[in-house]
């Protein structure tokens, strides 16, 4: 797998979950409910959603896929982006070993 897939997947999953921040609607609940500290915001002038800042710390409680009103977490890869990681022959059994046990 190339470093900027790579560099990308460490944003959205945790060796739990995974996040498709494209639903998310910014209320921060996951924020409050993750008592890990996984979960960041990214703040843009013109938009704002979650980011996965601290993969490792994830304690899998589930607790963020829980209390999102869009379900932008789930335990299983979302079809669209593996459909899209497929098209670019990433290998999806290996993503965790490749994103180097999610440090
Ligand atoms: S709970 Fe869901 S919609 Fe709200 S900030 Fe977290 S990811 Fe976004
Ligand atoms: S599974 Fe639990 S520890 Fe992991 S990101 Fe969600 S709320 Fe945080």
């Amino acid at each position: 797998m190339n470093d900027k897939i790579i560099q990308k997947l460490r944003k959205i999953r945790t060796p739990y979950i995974w996040a498709n921040p494209q639903n998310c609607i910014a209320c921060w609940k996951c924020i409050k409910a993750c008592s890990a500290n996984v979960i960041a915001k990214k703040v843009f002038l013109w938009h704002k959603h979650i980011y996965i800042k601290n993969a490792s710390r994830c304690i899998g409680c589930k607790k963020c896929i829980k209390v999102c009103p869009e379900s932008v977490f789930s335990e299983n890869i979302p079809d669209l982006l593996k459909s899209l990681l497929l098209k670019k022959g990433v290998d999806i059994s290996r993503i965790n070993a490749d994103i180097g046990a999610m440090s």
